[in-house]
């Protein structure tokens, strides 16, 4: 078999598209501009990227953007007061501090100092929560609902699938398998999560209809821990030898799987996608439009 490739270039500008309408929609009906805050601290090479290609997209959708770039040597006090002042400016929607964070600032308390109805990150832990117990009124992490849309996109059933997840991590592995195993429309599969601690990972990979990687080891999953005809999302993004590549041994792997995602062009322009849509979303809500 030769796997089909799953797009995800093409389905987050699927989505894209779908949120620059409806921004157009709220600007014109409800004179509302959706605004998303984004709050870099120090100068890490990676996250300067990542935050400007946000700048970019809210350029492109017509969002009201700010950015706040602060030194690596800022306190977690004042970090403190700049979000405290952010949960109460009434143009921005959105907030998101860019991981990672200098180490004399607690990541656990930044993130539960922005507004929940503002954590459009979704890692504050009253949305970690809310996930959890099914309450779709918060927002979910944005690669994890990603991935849940790729998979509904593409036409994957996900109800009573046996769904395996290598990782646990608060981004991605732990929110994925909460929201799939959801009680709840394209979602209902039966997960498993595994980790560095698992055993037998090979076996309980092959046991998988879908194979979700997000455990950053370049090529890790092999064609031999993948069942015939499963579908296989890998999240990972390894840098090797300047070449970027996934979790999954890719050449291999798409010989047997049904559906699979590169890297680049699979699971990373879905997060970036997502981040707008919860914005947008976030603004709705605040407004009282749902
Ligand atoms: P992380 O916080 O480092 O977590 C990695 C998880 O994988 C942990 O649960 C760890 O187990 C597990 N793990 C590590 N090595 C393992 C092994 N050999 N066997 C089994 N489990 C293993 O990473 P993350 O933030 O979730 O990111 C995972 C990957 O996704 C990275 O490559 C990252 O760059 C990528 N990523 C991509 C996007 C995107 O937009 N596409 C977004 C976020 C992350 P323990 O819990 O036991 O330590």
């Amino acid at each position: 078999m030769s796997a089909k490739l799953i797009d995800g270039k093409a389905i987050a500008e699927q989505i894209t598209a779908e949120t620059a309408a409806e921004v157009a929609r709220l600007k014109q009906d409800h004179n509302l501009t959706p605004g998303l805050a984004v709050v870099l601290v120090g100068d890490n090479p990676a996250s300067a990227t990542y935050v400007a290609m946000k700048d970019k997209m809210c350029a492109r959708l017509g969002l009201h953007s700010e950015r706040l770039n602060l030194p690596a040597t800022t306190r977690e006090g004042e970090l403190l007061a700049i979000i405290n002042d952010l949960n109460f400016n009434r143009k921005i929607h959105g907030i998101l501090v860019q991981s990672p964070l200098p180490e004399q600032i607690s990541e656990a308390k930044i993130f539960d100092a922005v507004d929940p109805s503002k954590d459009v990150d979704g890692f504050h832990t009253t949305n970690v929560g809310k996930l959890a117990l099914g309450d779709p009124t918060g927002f979910a992490p944005c690669t994890p609902a990603g991935v849940h849309e790729l998979l509904i996109r593409s036409g994957v059933k996900i109800e009573g699938a046996h769904v395996v997840v290598l990782g646990r991590s608060r981004i991605v592995g732990r929110p994925v398998s909460l929201i799939l195993s959801q009680k709840a429309k394209n979602a209902n599969a039966t997960v498993t999560v595994c980790h560095s601690r698992s055993h037998d990972l090979a076996g309980i990979c092959r046991s998988a209809d879908i194979l979700i990687a997000a455990i950053g080891v370049a090529k890790f999953v092999k064609a031999d821990m993948v069942r015939d005809g499963a579908v296989v999302i890998d999240v990972g993004i390894n840098r090797v030898e300047g070449k970027l590549v996934g979790d999954v041994d890719f050449e291999a792997v798409k010989e047997k799987a049904s559906f699979i995602t590169p890297v680049p062009g699979g699971v990373g322009p879905m997060t970036i996608a997502m981040l707008m849509h919860n914005t947008v979303r976030a603004a709705k809500l605040r407004q009282g439009l749902s």
